[in-house]
């Protein structure tokens, strides 16, 4: 029987490391406007101190990051970064720095005025949280589709904006991910990037119980989606810095036209993708593409003289044009699925991405985002758990 999560050896290894790393991570302050159960910095706790980060210290930390990162992105998180009183400035000194700013919200504060000042800013993209297990969304993930088509269409309006919905699961939502997926395709013309991260349980004290029970695992992901795409190809990961064969980010460069996948970008795409990047521009690369990622038919046609995947691509195309021949001036959508696994106690240790693209600076050393609080509050992340 197929194995339902791949084997390492199939997949391209993204090629990130920790001086040569696409995403640069920044937290500009710890108010919130909800109270997520889970919340890894513990903003949905009494003992959380709200502050937001001063202006100049958030420049210094971008400015630090930039120096030993070569970051193609800065990924602006929080708390609820859309709350801080700077964030046009920050948006817009992270591009005057040379890279790419893309903030991560809860979305309660977007509106169509802000994200247009924003993108006159320098902003590149939105990564947006939007499940059944954050605080103000008790809907469930169809119900919820909803809600991602009115984020969706308000960037839409301002042309150039990458976004991503995020999606925290548990056992609680793992069978409905089916719907964000399929809605995910179907409007791939909205959506650049959908993400998954299974729920997991921070140590704010030393002996807070870690409820396992309604954790989920790679294997439940893997095996949700092939219920909806029972042909996905994954084609790159990150490994754990403890397993030998983990898998802590999974991802399926699908391509789709008129709401239907007609084929994959495939490894050895993705491995030539990042290395004529870093040849090219000197950094490796966050996303596909300048803002939004799409293809046309003659670049999927030169694609296919390359690279076996694309050569199925073409054809599903061609068979789309013949249906339809306005098919060729409209062009596919290159989206990415992607995985993240947060740390799991291997052997006694905690198995973290390597390489973690979103690190943060703490006391001077890069430190996993996901780890910042047991490290704040223990020194280190614990492992009983
Ligand atoms: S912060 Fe944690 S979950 Fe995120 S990439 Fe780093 S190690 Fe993985």
């Amino acid at each position: 029987m197929k194995n339902i999560v791949p084997d390492i050896s199939t997949l391209y290894r993204l090629p990130y490391s920790k001086n040569d790393n696409p995403n640069g991570w920044v937290e500009i302050t710890t108010h919130c406007n909800l109270n997520c159960p889970g919340c890894y910095r513990g903003c949905d706790r009494d003992d959380n101190v709200a502050i937001h980060e001063k202006l100049e210290d958030v420049k210094n930390n971008i400015k630090e990051i930039q120096k030993i990162r070569n970051c193609q992105i800065i990924s602006i998180s929080g708390g609820e970064p859309l709350m801080h009183p700077n964030i046009v400035e920050i948006v817009a000194f992270v591009k005057k720095s040379g890279m790419i700013p893309f903030v991560h919200t809860n979305g309660v504060l977007l509106t169509e005025e802000l994200i247009s000042k924003l993108k006159k800013n320098g902003l590149g993209g939105l990564i947006i949280r939007v499940d059944s297990l954050s605080e103000n969304r008790k809907n469930n993930e169809k119900e919820l589709n909803k809600t991602r088509k009115m984020y969706g269409e308000m960037i839409a309006k301002i042309k150039g904006v990458h976004l991503t919905f995020l999606c925290v699961v548990n056992s609680e939502n793992i069978n409905e991910i089916g719907h964000v997926i399929d809605w995910s395709i179907k409007n791939a013309r909205l959506v650049d990037f959908v993400t998954f991260i299974p729920m997991r349980q921070i140590k704010f004290e030393k002996d807070d119980v870690v409820d396992k029970s309604m954790f989920v695992s790679i294997e439940d992901l893997c095996r949700e989606v092939s219920k909806r795409v029972p042909d996905v190809q994954y084609a790159s990961y990150l490994g754990g810095t403890v397993a030998l064969k983990s898998i802590k980010w999974l991802q399926s460069p699908w391509i789709i036209l008129n709401g239907k996948i007609i084929g994959y970008a495939g490894s050895k795409f993705i491995e030539f993708f990042q290395v004529t990047h870093h040849l090219l521009t000197g950094r490796y690369a966050y996303k596909f593409g300048k803002d939004r990622s799409y293809l046309s038919f003659p670049v999927i046609l030169l694609l296919s003289l390359f690279f076996r995947n694309f050569r199925k691509v073409a054809w599903n195309y061609f068979k789309e044009i013949i249906k339809n021949p306005l098919n060729l001036f409209r062009r596919a959508t290159l989206q990415l699925l992607c995985f993240i696994i947060p740390p799991d106690v291997v052997n006694g240790k905690n198995d973290l991405c390597e390489s973690c693209p979103d690190a943060i600076m703490h006391n001077g050393e890069l430190v996993p985002s996901c780890a910042l609080e047991e490290i704040k509050k223990h020194g280190s992340l614990l492992t009983e758990r």
